[in-house]
């Protein structure tokens, strides 16, 4: 599947009347402004800017048939489809190695060049069903792109989620290979092993390798001046974060996932915010927190590696669902009016198994 996240609407209500002379400028600028980004807003978004260069070519057709027969021009906006109310992605970022090598407040000097209310959501862990694919639609819904970290053992047992995420238009980068959570402690080979072996599991679950970006995050953050270093020279930029929501915590409730999210982005007014899509907890806090950020005036960066890549992933099918030793799991997300109100799901991973993780 392929998400469109923002959709160029027309609006039939409003209309603007300007002259012959303005019409011809807006038709032969628009389209570059819409269709070039700015010079840190290349990269990835083929598939998010390819409705928009559609958009444009129509849009200039129906500028020149509008100047000869002196019809009005409609005031058009971009809307996110379903949803006006959506949050949406701003902008996109494109980021290289050679440029920012380390990112994150919570551990480096460096971090994103964020504007004030500007936030990256990011995830980590991924994937796991059934959480991947509820934060998923929770996300599309409300037309968010968002950064992704997944750990290669993972990537190996759902390669099909790995695409899945991908082909909705979000950044995949990797979290290792097994996750360790000591990766500081590790002799060198090891963290090598763990770090290239996370990226080519990664890499085959995709089945491109340009797909996967060099964005990479250590595992509880666990790193040292040697792991840096030696990230660094793999080519690999190296995401810490501005704020987290503990996400991970045991017993956290989904509304304190929230508050936690809230208070520590407000009191930065911008950032990178951890999450992780393997816990109930997150999913379930998911629509209240976007809720929140566009309460509070909140624009979603979505990040990208510098330079071109693939337009999409093959699809892989899903296994079926395995009836014995599977059980349900019931999902009520409260005070959400996305259309994901109630999911009732079949969960066939023992959570304990990567219960731990973070
Ligand atoms: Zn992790």
């Amino acid at each position: 599947m392929s998400a469109l996240p923002i959709k160029a609407d027309i609006s039939t209500t409003w209309y603007v009347r300007f002259v012959p002379i303005a019409l011809a400028l807006v038709g032969s600028q628009l389209g570059s402004v819409l269709t070039r980004p700015a010079a840190k807003e290349i990269g990835r978004p083929l598939h998010q800017f390819e409705s928009g260069r559609d958009f444009v070519r129509k849009l200039r057709v129906f500028i020149c048939v509008l100047m000869f027969t002196g019809a009005s021009v409609p005031v058009f906006a971009m809307q996110c489809p379903g949803n006006p109310d959506a949050l949406g992605t701003s902008r996109v970022l494109a980021v290289s190695p050679n440029e920012y090598s380390h990112v994150g407040s919570m551990q480096y000097k460096q971090t994103l060049p964020l504007a004030d209310h500007e936030v990256v959501l990011t995830f980590d862990d991924s994937p796991l069903p059934p959480y991947t694919d509820i934060i998923l639609k929770i996300l599309a819904s409300q037309c968010v792109q968002a950064n992704y970290f997944l750990i290669g053992q993972m990537a190996n047992a759902y390669p099909y989620l790995v695409r899945r995420i991908y082909n909705a238009g979000h950044t995949v980068g990797t979290h290792t290979l097994h996750h360790p959570l000591a990766l500081k402690h590790l002799p060198l080979p090891l963290v090598e092993h763990e770090v290239d072996g996370g990226i080519a599991a990664v890499e085959a679950a995709m089945g491109d390798s340009k797909a996967v970006a060099p964005f990479f995050r250590i595992p509880g953050l666990s790193h040292s001046d040697a792991i840096d270093s030696f990230l660094a020279s793999r080519s690999l930029v190296t995401w810490s974060a501005d704020a987290v929501a503990d996400d991970w915590f045991r017993r956290i409730t989904p509304q304190q996932i929230v508050q936690r999210a809230m208070q520590r982005l407000n009191a930065r007014g911008r950032g990178i915010l951890l999450l992780h899509d393997i816990h109930p907890a997150t999913a379930l806090a998911l629509p209240s927190l976007l809720k929140e950020l566009k309460a509070h005036g909140y624009k979603v960066v979505h990040v990208v590696p510098a330079g071109e890549l693939p337009k999409s992933v093959p699809e892989l099918p899903a296994p079926a669902v395995i009836a014995s030793g599977a059980w349900p799991r019931v999902l009520h997300t409260s005070g959400s009016n996305d259309g994901t109100a109630t999911a009732i799901l079949h969960h066939q991973v023992k959570k304990s198994v990567f219960g731990k993780i973070h």
